[in-house]
């Protein structure tokens, strides 16, 4: 076509239109501040417009691109980019005598470096914020939870830097970006189902929106990169929020549980035992308390050593937890001391619960450098009746020690048991 019919005051004419739109956003006139700096800058947008019909292919390129990343530091919504660009189309078409395929033509392929430009200032952008909450886990987290937590953004990071140098990234490169997939470690989590699932399908979205990104940014279609790109982000971030949800749930478990038996610790008796005695004296059924302590314990430590001691604790912790029902409720009460809470039994059944237990210790086979260590326990049990059952903790565990203690006394390996009496 003859370029020499253009007028560059027509083209200006199409770019004040344009410059109206932008006025509309806030952001822009915190940067452009009265009519002269705006007048300038048409004439600017319009003979860089005009130059660019006689542009190669690369500069042009270059050209918007560079100004799509300048219009996304000055923090200009990429939407009202696009409906002014619309406008300056329309003006063209109507104002100049540049035909309407070239005018389409090169208002797309500004669109798209446009959106190039906006995508490299999100992956600096990205990259910074990514970075920051990077070193806030590092630093709010312990070292074993903070890895499973930032994986997720390391992994983002990651792809970004790979987007950002301009690599093509395929299927398979995704899945083995480093560090992911992150799968397996989500796996091993040890939280309850439902968050584990709401974790498994962010991450499996995560994963399709990296692909989609990777598929248009192939394709040199930027505006849906960028969109892509925006999604994934947020849905990254999300992600690291409820890993690092489950992380802390699990630190809070840790706080409950002892980590040698998997019992619970001594500091949660109260809490948890008043709840259980509430629900037991409602429904108006007998309960019982057991103090367990093994036999000679500091024999075993002293003979076979520490580690030996510490073997025999892990199996016992096992075991009773095996001897647990439902809404029974077990502690590590001290160093080789046990404390169960067993729900709706009768006096009977205790003496039968506690013999098993005794007899089970009896039999425990715990292997140290090839030989079996022997193994006795005594236990003091108290039952206690619905009407007796109120918030007497602290006297139920006495009881329950002197039982105990009577045990010992006579003989050890035995159980002794009696029925609550209030003073
Ligand atoms: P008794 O039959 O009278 O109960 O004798 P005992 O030796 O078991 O009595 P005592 O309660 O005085 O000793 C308990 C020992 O348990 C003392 C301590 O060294 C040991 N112990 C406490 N906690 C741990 C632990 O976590 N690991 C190991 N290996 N030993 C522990
Ligand atoms: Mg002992
Ligand atoms: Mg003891």
């Amino acid at each position: 076509m003859d370029f020499s019919s253009i007028k560059l005051d027509n083209i200006e004419n199409a770019f004040t239109n344009f410059y109206r739109v932008m006025m509309e956003s806030e952001h822009f006139r915190v940067f452009f501040d009265g009519q002269e700096q705006v007048n300038a800058l048409i004439k600017l947008q319009a003979d860089n417009f005009y130059q660019s019909l006689f542009m190669s292919d690369e500069d042009f390129k270059q050209n918007y691109i560079l100004l799509g990343l300048m219009h996304a530091k000055m923090q200009l919504p990429f939407e009202d980019m696009v409906s002014a660009l619309s406008m300056v189309r329309d003006n063209l078409l109507k104002n100049t005598s540049i035909d309407a395929t070239t005018i389409y033509n090169i208002i797309e392929k500004m669109e798209q470096y446009l959106a190039k430009g906006y995508l490299v200032f999100q992956f600096e952008d990205v990259l910074s914020q990514l970075e920051l909450s990077i070193k806030n886990v590092q630093e709010a987290y312990s070292e074993q939870d903070h890895d499973v937590l930032i994986n997720s953004l390391i992994w983002l990071k990651n792809i970004t830097i790979r987007f950002q140098s301009e690599e093509l990234l395929q299927h398979s490169d995704i899945l083995t970006a480093d560090l992911c997939p992150l799968t397996p470690m989500i796996q091993n989590l040890e939280v309850e189902d439902e968050l584990k699932q709401r974790i498994i399908i962010s991450h499996t979205e995560q994963h399709s929106l990296a692909l989609s990104m990777a598929f248009f940014f192939r394709e040199e279609d930027y505006m849906l990169a960028n969109f892509m790109f925006a999604k994934l982000f947020a849905i990254t971030v999300s992600l690291s929020n409820q890993i690092g949800l489950a992380v802390s749930h699990q630190a809070i478990e840790e706080l409950y549980y002892d980590a040698l038996t998997g019992l619970l610790l001594r500091h949660s008796l109260e809490s948890k035992l008043k709840d259980s005695f509430r629900k037991s004296a409602r429904k108006q059924q007998i309960v019982a308390m057991m103090m367990l302590d093994l036999d000679h314990f500091k024999k075993i430590n002293d003979t076979w050593g520490h580690q030996a001691g510490d073997k025999v604790l892990e199996a016992l912790g096992k075991l009773i937890q095996q001897n647990q029902r439902e809404h029974d409720v077990a502690f590590r009460y001290g160093g080789e001391e046990f404390l169960l809470f067993v729900s709706n039994i009768s006096e009977e059944n205790t003496v039968k619960v506690a013999e098993r237990i005794r007899a089970q210790v009896e039999k425990l086979v715990i292997e140290w450098e090839g030989v079996a260590i022997p193994l006795t326990m005594s236990i003091g049990a108290l039952v206690i009746e619905p009407e007796k059952l109120n918030d007497a903790l602290e006297s139920y565990i006495e009881k329950a020690d002197q039982n105990l203690y009577e045990a010992k006394e006579t003989g050890r390996n035995k159980v002794v048991i009696s029925t609550y009496q209030s003073e």
